[in-house]
């Protein structure tokens, strides 16, 4: 296609094709099977056509495209799919990332894109108030909490060294003071990720106890820091863990670490957004006063991927560990590029879609569907665990909860019951009534119950527990 046969029609059968295809999966997800259906060598044959030589017309591209991906994309976007932490879209966000795309704006700086610079602003200011942190906390929107964890301790290591007279940023870490992090068990893995990424290695981090609940124990992290008073020290702690969602003891560890000058880090992906619950609220308490903290917009508050937030309360540390001058770029004075705040260049107008999302349910829609998933995490794993066959490790606190099952031969030992956890757990996926993950807890095979879409509701409850009654049956069988 040439530039000069770009007319009003280009776009409007590529895209009505993408609106029809796009309006009938998110209808039909509601009762289709939620696991894969293709397998790899279906999915394979189906896109790994030869490299075309000529153009093909672009409704036929997103047809055919759509064709080939059938019963190779999960029901995410549904009310049944309980695997790992992830959520579904919501209507709002969902549009606005589609304008996000039909905007294509380079949302790196605020000379070529200022509507998307500001959304972000408004956006972080709204994401602070919902959250609970402090109103003069610098933010980033980055592409998940992965990237939200290398952005805030990348500041952290940049700050605890300038606190000691190196400077990073032009010197880098050969023969720096060696930063160290603790943390506890409980610990999700994009936290050694980041300080992989970050030239500290995985090995300055130190996984201290839990107690019983998963929290980090407090005499555990004294006697840490106690070691090495005067050593510069990052404290990781978590809002919600993976497995329970289990929420450390802020008001008693965050002043601790203070005490010794240690940077607080909470990393809470998803369990942040209890901020906005009356009801829960109480476990974050004391949270606010550490020096940073992530969390997800594509979990729980139902943005589409890729949304992740970074808040640092020291903004002027964040805004010098991350901003990029060139001479060729017109920098803001006044406006906000996004450039001195994230660790990418050119990048999304990511802000769009997040706003959206808190606008189609404001304060009170997003308590809401924060209390629904816990509600429905917890029925989910009451009902289930009441079946034959099933065992409760973890009843939810919010939306994360274990089961186990249990081997029906007597006297079956705990491999067997963890081996059959798994087996159950693949039988319902193929069964397409659900879609749930594994874990090993404490030394045991578990399956998660993890909520947080939108759209599951008590009949979505039902038709689950319903399905994997019959499949426990069936196996027993
Ligand atoms: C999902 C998750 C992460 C990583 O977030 P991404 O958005 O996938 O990068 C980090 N920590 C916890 C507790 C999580 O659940």
């Amino acid at each position: 296609m040439s530039a000069e046969s770009v007319n009003d029609s280009s776009f409007q059968r590529p895209l009505e094709a993408a609106l029809r295809h796009a309006l009938e999966h998110l209808l039909q997800v509601r009762d289709a099977p939620v696991g894969p259906t293709a397998t790899l060598a279906e999915l394979r044959e189906r896109f790994d056509v030869p490299l075309n030589d000529a153009g093909v017309d672009a409704a036929r591209v997103v047809d055919e495209m759509v064709e080939a991906a059938q019963g190779g994309v999960t029901g995410s976007q549904g009310g049944r799919f309980f695997g790992w932490v992830i959520g579904a879209s919501l209507p709002a966000a969902l549009a606005a990332d589609w304008m996000t795309s039909a905007w294509d704006q380079n949302a790196g700086i605020y000379a070529a894109g200022p509507a998307a610079s500001v959304v972000e602003e408004v956006a972080g200011k709204w994401l602070k108030e919902l959250l609970g942190l402090p109103a003069e906390a610098g933010f980033a929107l980055v592409t998940g909490c992965q990237m939200a964890h290398v952005t805030c301790l990348a500041v952290a290591r940049h700050k605890l060294l300038a606190e000691r007279g190196w400077d990073v940023t032009r010197d880098g870490l050969s023969g720096a003071p060696a930063i160290r992090v603790l943390t506890s068990t409980e610990v999700h893995g994009t936290t050694p990720r980041a300080l992989r990424l970050l030239g500290m290695g995985e090995g300055c981090m130190e996984k201290l106890a839990v107690d019983e609940h998963s929290r980090l124990r407090a005499e555990a992290l004294e006697q840490a820091l106690g070691r090495e008073p005067k050593r510069p020290t990052i404290v990781v702690l978590q809002a919600g863990d993976l497995n329970v969602g289990a929420f450390d003891d802020f008001a008693t560890l965050v002043p601790l670490a203070k005490k010794f000058n240690a940077w607080v880090h909470i990393d809470g992906a998803f369990g942040l957004w209890v901020a906005a619950s009356a009801k829960l609220r109480h476990l974050l308490a004391g949270a606010e006063r550490a020096d940073s903290w992530t969390t997800d917009g594509h979990k729980w508050l139902n943005v589409p991927y890729d949304s992740g937030f970074a808040f640092v309360a020291d903004a002027a540390a964040h805004r010098a560990t991350m901003s990029q001058r060139s001479a060729y770029i017109a920098h803001a004075e006044e406006a906000r590029d996004q450039i001195d705040w994230t660790p990418e260049f050119s990048r999304r107008g990511r802000g769009f879609a997040t706003y959206a999302a808190v606008r189609q349910l404001g304060r009170s829609g997003v308590e809401e569907m924060i209390d629904r998933c816990c509600a429905m995490a917890d029925a989910l794993v009451m009902r289930i665990g009441a079946l034959e066959g099933a065992d409760m490790l973890a009843r939810p606190q919010i939306n994360q909860g274990l089961l186990r099952f249990l081997h029906p031969a007597a006297g079956a030992s705990e491999e067997q019951h963890d081996a059959y956890t798994d087996r159950v757990i693949a039988a319902i996926v193929a069964s397409g009534v659900a879609l749930f993950s594994g874990t090993t807890w404490r030394g045991r095979r578990a399956m998660r119950v993890s909520v947080s879409s939108w759209r599951t509701d008590e009949a979505d409850v039902e038709v689950v527990v319903r399905g994997v009654e019959k499949v426990l049956r069936a196996m027993r069988q």
